[in-house]
């Protein structure tokens, strides 16, 4: 079998913790013996650990060499700083829409339609830990079947990368990869050294993931009935809908969430989540994602940042199985920012209910939507982590916070500045 690996990759690599037993762990048992930064990518997990210093992401991350590789430019002002490079923005969904996937289906769609024309000999896709809905287990899918089986999120920490030392063992050298952004990172990070002769990256979003204990921890504290959830999605209009088996949905409004009961942002995402600057997985060759996608969320309408040239192919495949309509944005997300950033450098106490019904009425009504609504949230993560890399992990921040997240903020750098006095922008020494 001829395989382009690095001669330091163990031959006899001992066999890997099965995958299963690892989404089943709590954050310290898993991440154990990791840099403190670490998402469980799946580099580390077995025979490609060789590969970490060059492929992490929170060791260094260099989203905009590879993006110059990638495009031969890096982003531009306007709309690319928070969406990466991108060629194509199209809102569309399945026709018809999916039954059970997380939101039209596309993906899962996309990844059954490489291989049934013969594109790909295999998906790297996750599918969910036999007995749990939620707990994820990547897998190689080699029929289009066990693709579309695999749809719905798994909104947890998923070891996907850990499958490409299948892919070796198995021979396959033309596959399509469905991830995350810092599993993108690194997977385009050592692209070069698997030996592929294709590789199609179908990114989705991704931002404040959990590991699984920790969002059974969740469920716990915000649902009325955490057991029956089988689908929750954080909406456009500020509220979680978590949907039951019965068919009945129950919507959680943003500013109710008890924080707190879950032990701070802290106690739940881990801290590598909290230093993440990619959550539309910008080297993906597209990103399939919805929330710039305009709701009500049962029409399904979904959003794609067609990047690359093979994303262009990868949505000529998708084109006759799909409608589209326009985009739409609305709103002014810059109006609140400021208002933001003060409440990050001193966090408020809940307000009483009667204000956050009222909040949460203000921002369904006049808060932003559509592409305005992605821009608000992207920008506002950048920020909450950039702050959060200062906070904890100030000595890495030169590493792993790169340059866009400067230029995508700079038009908030007086309020920065005032509020935690200090610059944005990273001081020269
Ligand atoms: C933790 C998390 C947070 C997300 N946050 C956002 C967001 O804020 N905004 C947004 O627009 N989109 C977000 N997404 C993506 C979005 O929810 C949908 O997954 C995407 O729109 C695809 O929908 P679909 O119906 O086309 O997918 P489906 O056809 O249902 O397929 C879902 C695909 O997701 C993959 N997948 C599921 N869980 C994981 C996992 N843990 N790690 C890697 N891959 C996984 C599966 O392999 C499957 O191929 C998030 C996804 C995850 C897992
Ligand atoms: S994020 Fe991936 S590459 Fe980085 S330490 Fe964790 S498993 Fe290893
Ligand atoms: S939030 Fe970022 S670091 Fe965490 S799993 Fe998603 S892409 Fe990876």
């Amino acid at each position: 079998m001829s395989t382009a690996l690095s001669p330091n990759v163990p031959r006899r690599p001992k066999p890997s913790r099965q995958l299963a037993e690892i989404a089943l762990l709590s954050r310290e048992e898993r991440l154990a013996g990791r840099p403190k930064l670490c998402s469980d990518c799946g580099i580390c997990t077995g025979e490609l650990r060789p590969f970490m210093a060059q492929s992490c992401v929170f060791v260094n991350n260099r989203a905009e060499e590879i993006e110059r590789r990638l495009h031969g430019r890096n982003r531009r002002d306007g709309d690319e700083l928070l969406f990466g490079i991108y060629r194509d923005l199209r809102v569309f969904r399945m026709r018809p829409p999916v039954p059970d996937a997380q939101w039209s289906g596309a993906v899962t769609s996309l990844g059954a339609l490489l291989l049934e024309h013969g594109l790909v000999e295999g998906v790297i896709t996750t599918g969910a830990v036999p007995g749990t809905r939620y707990a994820p287990l990547p897998i190689l899918a080699r029929t289009p079947d066990e693709v579309r089986a695999t749809r719905g999120n798994k909104p947890c920490l998923a070891p996907t990368l850990d499958v490409l030392t299948q892919v070796r063992q198995s021979g396959l050298r033309r596959i399509a990869y469905i991830g995350t952004g810092c599993q993108v990172h690194a997977l385009r990070a050592i692209e070069d050294q698997l030996g592929l002769e294709r590789l199609y990256v179908i990114g989705i979003p991704c931002t404040d993931n959990t590991t699984y204990p920790d969002l059974q921890r969740f469920l716990q504290v915000v649902s009325r009935s955490p057991e029956t959830v089988i689908h929750h999605e954080f909406m456009q209009d500020f509220r979680i809908w978590l949907k039951h088996e019965d068919g009945s949905v129950e919507k959680v409004n943003f500013v109710d969430l008890d924080v707190d009961r879950l032990g701070g942002q802290l106690g739940v995402f881990p801290p590598a989540c909290l230093s993440c600057f990619d959550y539309q997985n910008g080297l993906s060759d597209l990103t399939i994602g919805y929330m710039g996608a305009p709701l009500p969320p049962d029409e399904r309408w979904q959003w794609t940042l067609i990047r690359t040239e093979r994303g262009a192919e990868l949505y000529d495949l998708l084109r006759s199985h799909v409608e589209e309509r326009e985009p739409i944005s609305g709103g002014d997300r810059t109006r609140g920012m400021p208002a933001y950033i003060q409440m990050l450098r001193q966090p408020r106490k809940r307000p009483p209910w009667p204000i956050r019904q009222l909040v949460a009425f203000i921002q369904r009504r006049s808060g932003p939507k559509g592409l305005e609504f992605a821009r608000s949230v992207i920008e506002m993560k950048l920020l909450r982590n950039l702050q959060f890399v200062r906070e904890r992990h100030g000595r890495l921040e030169r590493r792993i916070v790169p340059g866009y997240v400067y230029r995508a903020l700079a038009r908030y750098a007086d309020v920065y500045r005032r509020e935690f006095n200090r610059d944005l922008e990273p001081s020269a020494s």
